[in-house]
């Protein structure tokens, strides 16, 4: 038997859940700086329960080739990845806001 979503109960060729999902998670990606003119990179917004955002944290992290942390629905990144992460994340699938 195929596989079936547990949340719209298609088969999962044909399911568009996490489609769907990446395109109502409203993201927001700014600049902080930190202690000792650190700056890291924070996108918010994700939903965990809906997607990995630990894998997507190091995907990011391998993409950047920085370090960085998940802190809840957030994905913080070392260093200064504005463009190249609101880049990212669309090509992904994701909305980031301007
Ligand atoms: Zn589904």
């Amino acid at each position: 038997m195929a596989k079936v979503c547990n949340t719209c109960g298609l088969p999962t060729e044909l399911c568009v859940c996490e489609d769907v999902a990446k395109t109502e998670q409203k993201l927001e990606v700014h600049v902080e700086e930190r202690r000792y003119d650190k700056e890291v990179t924070v996108a918010s917004g994700f939903r965990s329960s809906e997607i990995d955002i630990d894998e997507l944290s190091s995907e990011l992290k391998s993409s950047f080739a920085c370090g960085g942390t998940v802190d809840g629905d957030s994905i913080e990144l070392q260093g200064n990845h504005r463009e190249g992460l609101i880049e990212e994340l669309e090509n992904r699938g994701f909305e980031v806001e301007a």
